[in-house]
């Protein structure tokens, strides 16, 4: 039987990637809806077939504890709302998948952990890149020393942002810039690739001064994770130039590169080695999946069946650890040690 979604902040991730996914998933379905404007609730609650009864306001969100329709939430709001949202649908007894950055900060994030755990409830960060089939792909050739051991790590994810009032260049809502909303992705995907975590971290920060955009948040951030296997990965994410999104594992014989790496469709996966006596470059082709699809269901499977996360809670805590030891290196001049 499908997992029933509460849908909570009808955004631009909800509207057009995750409630279409979930359409065409084979193990959720939308039951609820969670939102601050009635009218555009009543029509995506027309659209997707939600029984209007199960529109709920955020003032109201908390009685969808007697909602036997709905046995997950999907939270989409801005970052720092994370955390309530996730305290109050454990409360209300419903597992959680919420967007990422999981949080804000790392205590946001062990709070969140147990907060789900107290309730005996599941808590997922949606890390899509885990459900990306190319990108799976370039994990799995990885870990497999398909060309040997991986020595160096490029990711870069950049964008330009417009409007200075957005929420995501409010350090209130978003936590900070570039960094935890996109900088994360190849962030959290160097760990996956390599199946390790980072033992240190080394970070430098800049933001144009006078530029409206970031009077708040950071712009642009380079940093070094220095990985126990000796892997070092150098990552770029900035807020002022334009979107570039790339990934590239670069080992003993051979390269993998995802490029572009981040996108919602379109990422390509290629591979460089010696073929014979030539330097080869070749595309893969690997089968088109909805990566948002999978991830639902994955949740959807482990709700039902107690099968493994694959991006847990504690994904997202390690990220938020990361992510303080980036600032702080920035702030400090110093590489920061990072513990288990
Ligand atoms: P958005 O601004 O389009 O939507 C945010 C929603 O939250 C809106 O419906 C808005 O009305 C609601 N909201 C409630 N209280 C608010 C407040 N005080 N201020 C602003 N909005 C408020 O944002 P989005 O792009 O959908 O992002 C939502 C979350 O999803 C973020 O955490 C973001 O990092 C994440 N996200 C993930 C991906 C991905 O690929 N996994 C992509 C985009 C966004």
């Amino acid at each position: 039987q499908r997992v029933g979604y509460a849908i909570i902040g009808l955004g631009a991730i909800s509207l057009g990637q995750m409630m279409p996914a979930i359409r065409e998933s084979k193990r959720s379905r939308i039951t609820a809806l969670v939102s601050g404007d009635p009218a555009k609730a009543r029509k995506v609650a027309q659209q997707y077939g939600v029984d209007p009864s199960s529109i709920y306001t955020y003032d109201t969100f908390d009685q969808i504890r007697d909602n036997p329709a709905v046995q997950a939430v999907y939270i989409a709001l801005p970052n720092s709302m994370h955390r309530e949202y996730t305290e109050r649908a454990a409360r209300a007894g419903k597992h959680v998948l919420t967007e990422k950055p999981m949080t804000v900060s790392p205590e946001d994030a062990q709070a969140m952990i147990d907060a789900c755990a107290r309730a005996g409830v599941k808590l997922m960060v949606a890390y899509r890149a885990h459900f990306e089939p190319r990108h799976v792909e370039a994990a799995r050739l990885t870990q497999a020393h398909a060309f040997g051991r991986p020595k160096i790590i490029q990711g870069e994810f950049v964008q330009n942002m417009g409007d200075p009032e957005q929420w995501r260049l409010k350090r209130a809502l978003a936590g900070g810039g570039a960094l935890p909303d996109i900088g994360l992705y190849p962030l959290n995907f160097a760990s996956y690739v390599l199946n390790e975590q980072p033992s240190s971290v080394v970070a430098n920060i800049y933001s144009t001064p006078g530029d409206p955009r970031f009077r708040e948040v950071e712009e642009s951030v380079g940093f070094s994770l220095r990985f126990p296997s000796g892997v070092l990965a150098q990552i770029s994410t900035s807020y002022g130039a334009h979107r570039s999104g790339r990934f590239r594992v670069m080992s003993e014989r051979g390269w993998t590169d995802l490029n572009p790496a981040f996108q919602y469709e379109g990422n390509q996966l290629s591979v460089g080695r010696r073929v014979g006596q030539q330097e080869g470059t070749e595309q893969r082709t690997v089968e088109n999946k909805n990566q948002f699809t999978l991830e639902v269901d994955h949740f959807s499977q482990a709700v039902r069946e107690h099968t493994p996360l694959k991006t847990p809670g504690e994904m997202g805590l390690q990220d938020h650890r990361i992510m303080a030891a980036i600032y702080r290196s920035a702030q400090e001049g110093r590489s920061i040690p990072l513990d288990g």
